[in-house]
Order: C-alpha cells, then structure tokens, then sequence
C-alpha cells in the first residue's frame, strides 16, 4: 500500500536492520527497543491490522508463528522466554497501520502492561 510505512520498509524503500525474510513476511529490529531483543514480524502483503485477519489471509499468523519459534531459537531467546505482543488499534495502542507482531525479550518483562 502506498504511503504505510511497513509496506515501505518491507520493500527495502525505507532502511531497516533486517532479521528475517521470505516471500511472505519481513522480520527488523525495532527502532526503539523495549528490551535487548526487540523485533517485529510483519506480512509483505498489506493487511491494516488484527481486525483485518479473514479467511482468505489467516494463514498467514500461522506463517509468522512458525517464523517467530525459529528466531527466538537463533537469537538465544526461547529458552529464558519473551513475549508476542500485537497492538490492535486505536485502545490497543496501534501506531502502525500494518499488521505487526512484536517479539520482545532478553530481560524479564513486567505484567500487565499498562
Ligand atoms: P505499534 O505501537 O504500532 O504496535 O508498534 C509500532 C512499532 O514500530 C513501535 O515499537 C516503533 O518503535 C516501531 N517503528 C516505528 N517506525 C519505525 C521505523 O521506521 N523503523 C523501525 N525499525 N521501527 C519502527
Ligand atoms: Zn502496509
């Protein structure tokens, strides 16, 4: 989609330091980290945000899923866990119209988040 960020970024028209890729989903380190690891997993294809999620393009989080157990393996940590985090709209805290998955970890996170 012209003009999303993430569109942008998942194209390589926006810089970004990349952990993952294929050609379904794009993997960065997050801008401002929250944690030591702090990345998002996003869709190539535009898809605004959770409420967007149906039948023809839900295969997708299962995809992303599979990704994240692979990257948390690689960058050392699954084993001391970390926390999938997506932010859906405007009371979610949504910043990003793109759909995203935050995978953040590396230190012990507090619960519940505010
Ligand atoms: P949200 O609040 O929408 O769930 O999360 C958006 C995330 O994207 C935030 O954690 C923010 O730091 C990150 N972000 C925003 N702009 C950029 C950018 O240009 N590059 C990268 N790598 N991360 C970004
Ligand atoms: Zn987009």
């Amino acid at each position: 989609m012209r003009d999303c960020l993430f569109c942008k970024i998942a194209k390589g028209e926006i810089p970004s330091e990349k952990v993952y890729e294929d050609d379904k989903v794009y993997a960065f380190y997050d801008i401002n980290p929250e944690a030591p690891t702090h990345f998002l997993v996003i869709p190539k294809e535009h898809i605004e945000s959770a409420n967007d999620l149906n039948d023809n393009n839900i295969d997708i989080v299962s995809h992303i899923f599979k990704v994240i157990n692979k990257l948390v393996v690689e960058l050392k940590i699954a084993d001391a866990g970390y926390r999938i985090i997506n932010n859906c709209g405007e009371d979610g805290g949504q910043t990003v119209k793109h759909l995203h998955f935050h995978v953040i970890g590396g230190r012990s996170l507090k619960w519940p988040p505010g």
